[in-house]
């Protein structure tokens, strides 16, 4: 039996305390700490289970160091932004810890997601039999678990990968974003990014694009992006010839979008403002819903996964990869959006794989580095099943 500690009380974090505290066989206790105390003791009277809370600003290793020692946990889950990646790690190292994440780290000054930050830790978690895994959220996390279950059973060469990402939900606000805005917003503003033939091909932002007819949904306009699973994948596996991911996006969301940044208020450089520096996105963010508020009335569906090529046995084949998960259905298990969930599901079973030892190696490891089967087994256990199927001629397509 084990102990977990969430850092991060937001939408993600809420799911993952409430699919943690599911897990009444695996987890004895749970402590789930954020910057703002009040937020970890919202969700904590959601649950039918006492947990524990705290406060900390986990930008600061010593604090996370602290508090580690205090809780003494088997498994640390990083569910707060990226920027504290490297601080968690860190204390997670000086306290013995394993390290679970769902999103690389970037640089706050910098919009520019990359693992070398975070891979530049291996040596350190092998010498201390630590384990950190690496972007286990969906997309990264689950979308990976995809290519290598392909890869194990459907594939003996893959060499396409597409992953789809389509959010066809309504949550009744002009503009908000699924998860963090800031974070969302810097991402959706870089300049695209593919892999095919051996190099890294850019495209200008959100300027590649074409219709997919998505299971459930139906068609919708999709948007070629870098994504930061796309870097670890091309490494991870063998013989790949292209990879891509999309996301869609709706008119509605690109207008404002166009118009927040034509005024400067995407910027992330400071400003002068009446004698106070003042980040104009971080402004922004403040003045958004908060991914974690955006539950109660979002209905619709979202679907994630991934359109794969290769051969098998000497023949062509193509196997499309899918969850649909449903805003409102999320809502009533866990007062989540469904972004939130199939992020917050992925890392909770995460930690159960590595607290159970079903996925454990020293270092600094993505999430294809595993076997995917108890990963896919838990998946459908847990509230995300998903769909393997073989287009028809035709179906599925894309350019
Ligand atoms: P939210 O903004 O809802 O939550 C972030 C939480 O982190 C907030 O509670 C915030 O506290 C807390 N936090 C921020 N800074 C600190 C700090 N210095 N110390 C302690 N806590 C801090 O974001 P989401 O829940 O939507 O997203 C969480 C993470 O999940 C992000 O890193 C995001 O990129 C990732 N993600 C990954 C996906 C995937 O599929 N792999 C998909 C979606 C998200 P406060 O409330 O005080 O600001």
């Amino acid at each position: 039996m084990s102990r977990v500690l969430i850092i991060g009380a937001g939408g993600v974090g809420g799911v993952v305390t409430h699919k943690c505290a599911q897990a009444t066989d695996v987890f004895t206790d749970i402590c789930l700490a954020s910057r703002t105390m009040a937020k970890c003791d919202r969700i904590a009277r959601q649950l039918k289970r006492p947990i524990q809370t705290a406060r900390v600003d986990a930008d600061v290793p010593a604090n996370v160091v602290r508090l580690i020692r205090r809780f003494k946990p088997d498994v640390v889950v990083n569910v707060a932004l990226p920027y504290q990646d490297l601080s968690i790690m860190e204390a997670c190292l000086a306290t013995g810890t394993d390290y679970l994440d769902t999103a690389n780290y970037e640089p706050p000054e910098k919009a520019k997601f990359e693992y070398r930050w975070q891979w530049a830790f291996r040596k350190r978690y092998e010498k201390a039999g630590l384990m950190a895994l690496l972007g286990c959220g969906f997309d990264p996390g689950v979308s990976n678990v995809f290519c290598a279950y392909a890869r194990k059973h459907c594939f003996d060469e893959i060499h396409t990968v597409d992953i789809l990402d389509c959010n066809a939900g309504s949550h009744g606000h002009p503009f908000a974003t699924n998860f963090n805005p800031e974070i969302n917003i810097r991402e959706i503003s870089q300049r695209g990014k593919y892999w095919e033939s051996g190099a890294w091909h850019d495209t200008a932002p959100l300027s590649v694009h074409q219709t997919f007819d998505f299971p459930d949904i139906g068609p919708r306009e999709m948007y070629l992006m870098y994504h930061e699973e796309l870097e670890s994948l091309v490494r991870n596996i063998k013989g790949l010839r292209r990879i891509r991911f999309w996301m869609t996006f709706g008119e509605q969301y690109l207008t404002y979008l166009r118009v927040l940044q034509n005024v400067g208020l995407t910027r992330i450089d400071p400003v002068d403002y009446e004698g106070h520096k003042v980040v104009p996105l971080k402004f922004l963010k403040n003045l958004l819903p908060e991914p974690s508020s955006l539950g109660p009335n979002y209905t619709g569906k979202t679907n994630i996964g991934c359109l794969i090529e290769g051969l098998k046995n000497g023949r062509r084949r193509r196997v499309y990869l899918y969850n649909v998960c449903d805003h409102a259905a999320c809502y009533r298990e866990v007062k989540a959006q469904a972004i939130s969930y199939t992020t917050g599901v992925p890392a909770a079973i995460g930690a159960i794989l590595m607290v159970n030892k079903v996925w454990r190696r020293a270092g600094v490891h993505n999430v294809e580095e595993f076997d995917p089967d108890p990963f896919m087994e838990q998946l459908t256990r847990r509230g995300l099943p998903w769909v393997v199927r073989e287009p028809r001629r035709g179906e599925y397509r894309i350019r």
